[in-house]
């Protein structure tokens, strides 16, 4: 299944809806993501060109994994950690697939992020070994972790760099059925490939994250997790289009304008 929310034509609410082929179905307007598996259709099929998307979830936190792939904590001279290195990101940096990612005045190198999401679909707490951690997923979606580098380094920590208004792309879709431990994740820039790998090669694999991650904090239905980026991070310009694409999720993209008063 593929997920996503909309804003309706009729009522201007947020409604979750169903993407099959190139039309998206409505699900009933008491579905929750608690339930939504079992979520009956409601109202006419709409054809997917001419909604507008929003956020597939809306998260109470996005939890993100620092230097999960070698080869990116390399290329910022960085060893990957013995744990997880977790940040986070705050609900209010959330945009939509096709919103735009502002590039605030107070940074002078903003660089895009492609990363596998991982959507938790029921609450996720201090989970033990022997609990099937990919059980409380609702599916896989992707994140733009957007980054003011300059920022990253000049702070003791991530928050200022890494929580500016829009700086986290998701979506366009969440999708189950997918096997997080070898998925595809690209990034493109204007068309042109800058991040390629699989998340084979992840330091710290999801399931692992997800029950270290609800050892710390509760995980709630709608919570991300970012799994970390590959190598190739670089600047975004304003006039850029960025893509984040995950295999059997789709392609998130986002334009880069200029910052707003
Ligand atoms: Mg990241």
């Amino acid at each position: 299944m593929k997920l996503c929310r909309f804003v309706s034509t009729q009522t201007g609410l947020a409604r979750y809806g169903r993407l099959e082929g190139d039309s998206i179905q409505p699900l009933a307007e008491d579905a929750t993501l608690e339930n939504i598996a079992r979520a009956a259709t409601a109202g006419p099929t709409l054809p997917s060109e001419g909604v507008r998307l929003l956020s597939p979830v809306s998260p109470s936190k996005i939890i993100c994994v620092g230097r999960n792939y070698r080869d990116h904590a390399a290329e910022l001279g960085n060893p990957v950690p013995p744990e997880p290195l977790l940040f986070l990101k705050p609900p209010s940096a959330v945009i939509a697939h096709e919103e735009l990612i502002r590039l605030p005045r107070q940074s002078a190198r903003v660089e895009y992020e492609g990363e596998l999401g991982v959507v938790i679909g029921r609450r996720a707490r201090r989970l033990s070994d022997d609990q099937d951690p990919l059980s409380y997923v609702l599916g896989y979606t992707c994140v733009n972790d957007v980054t003011a580098r300059d920022l990253q380094r000049q702070d003791v920590q991530f928050t200022r760099a890494k929580s500016f208004d829009t700086f986290c792309p998701i979506g366009p879709y969440v999708s189950d059925g997918l096997d997080p431990l070898d998925l595809s994740v690209e990034t493109r820039v204007n068309g042109q490939i800058r991040q390629r790998a699989r998340t084979s090669v992840l330091a710290f694999p999801v399931p692992f994250l997800i029950t270290y991650i609800s050892q710390v904090m509760t995980l709630e239905a709608g919570d991300v997790i970012s799994t970390g980026t590959p190598a190739g991070v670089g600047p975004l310009q304003d006039g850029d289009t960025v893509e984040v694409e995950v295999e059997g999720v789709g392609i998130l993209r986002n334009g880069v304008g200029s910052a707003t008063r």
